[in-house]
């Protein structure tokens, strides 16, 4: 392995892959507040065994008095609980399985008063948007659908996409903000999100607490906000938007979310968290169905199905840091003991790099850019220390199968 090779995003030099499961010390633990393509990451933390902190926090989970746990989220929700109609708990949703999950046990086991909401996936899928319907039709669940202005949401998705290669950076910085934003304007105290970061590998302090920190989704001056890697005030200027059109992406103060005493927590932090648990709960409860075929990029068939973006999000994570749908979606499944860690390399060897080319038209078609500009992107993308050309094609310099260039 040559040390000096050189390295994008301040990702590590040397490719580890964990011990216990298939992701790689390459892994971002965050990519929603990234500012531009240089910004060095933080990458998720490996022991000195090689384990990968999410394996690490699997096996904390084992730990933890699951029992006392529900007894404080009980706790919680009695604080919370109205007597009088209204709301009392907002589910940040995408009528995904997860949060269909959160959504319906809030309901029905807890006797509380949800209401969903949901940042409108960029394209729906036909799977996504019978889903998001069934969530109240089946499932019984007032919901509550968010849509930012079209224009300004194909502009940030395009401007992501190209100054940061991250295309699905808009619509998460939705998804992030819009709990807080929507329970100050219905009256709602507790928001409640669904699984815990830290499954997948984020600090593993985020777990200790049930409560998020204001901060989190909080910004004080909104032309001060970045999004799709330039400064909303640029972005009016050069494309001639007002501030009015950037309502939407624009979340509480801090001040306004601390006046107002919202809380915001995850069920995860009170629930053992298993998301092929939380698919058969839906299917059951909430008339949840899997996508009619498998995702592009993976094995699977339920998870992050709602939205046509979603494919390139993985696929510019697999340029990105060589880590691409399966092989997120194989670790999680490592981690709850449904796949053996030789499987899930297989699978990673059969879906990871798979190029979502059924929707690459319509794609490029949203967010104007043509197709000769979006491979030039994709391959300006590819960090040294991670692609090498082979016989005119590019190829992993490591996989976790040991079948990469310099492997
Ligand atoms: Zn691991």
């Amino acid at each position: 392995m040559n040390q000096k090779m050189k390295t994008f995003y301040g990702l590590p030099a040397v490719v580890k892959f964990c011990k216990k499961c298939v992701i790689s010390n390459q892994r971002p633990n965050s990519t929603v507040e990234m500012k531009n393509i240089n910004e060095k990451k933080e990458t998720i933390a490996f022991d000195d065994d090689g384990v990968c902190s999410a394996c690490s926090y699997t096996r904390e989970k084992k730990e933890i008095n699951w029992k006392l746990r529900e007894e404080k989220l009980f706790e919680l929700l009695e604080k919370y609980r109205s007597k009088d109609g209204s709301y009392d708990v907002l589910v940040p949703s995408s009528g995904g399985k997860d949060s269909s999950f959160a959504a319906h046990l809030l309901k029905y086991k807890y006797k509380m008063n949800p209401l969903a909401v949901t940042w409108a996936p960029n394209m729906f899928t036909r799977a996504g948007w019978n889903n998001f319907n069934n969530l109240t039709r089946v499932g019984g669940i007032d919901s509550f659908l968010y849509t930012p202005n079209g224009k300004v949401h194909s502009l940030l998705t395009k401007l992501a996409f190209l100054n940061l290669g991250h295309p699905f950076q808009p619509f998460i910085h939705g998804q992030k903000i819009i709990g807080p934003k929507l329970a100050r304007k219905f009256g709602i105290k507790l928001i409640m999100y669904g699984e815990n970061q830290a499954e997948y590998g984020n600090p593993l302090e985020d777990n200790l607490d049930p409560f998020m920190k204001p901060t989190f989704f909080s910004i004080d001056n909104p032309l001060d906000m970045i999004l799709g890697g330039e400064k909303i005030d640029t972005i009016m200027k050069k494309y001639n938007f007002t501030l009015n059109d950037f309502s939407s992406y624009i979340p509480p103060s801090v001040k306004e979310i601390e006046s107002s005493d919202i809380k915001v927590s995850f069920l995860g932090y009170f629930e053992q968290w298993d998301p092929q648990e939380c698919y058969y709960y839906a299917v059951e409860n909430t008339g949840f169905k899997p996508a009619y075929e498998r995702s592009i990029g993976t094995y699977s068939r339920y998870a992050e199905i709602d939205d046509k973006m979603v494919p390139f999000h993985f696929y510019t994570t697999f340029i990105k840091f060589g880590i691409g749908r399966t092989s997120y979606d194989a670790s999680q499944e490592v981690r709850n003991g449904k796949i053996t860690r030789a499987e899930a390399a297989y699978l990673v060897s059969k879906f990871d790099s798979e190029f979502p080319s059924k929707y690459l038209k319509e794609f490029c078609e949203y967010i104007s850019v043509n197709e000769d500009d979006f491979y030039r992107k994709i391959d300006s993308l590819r960090s040294p220390h991670l692609w090498g050309m082979n016989g005119g094609e590019w190829k992993l310099r490591h996989t976790v199968n040991i079948t990469g260039l310099d492997d």
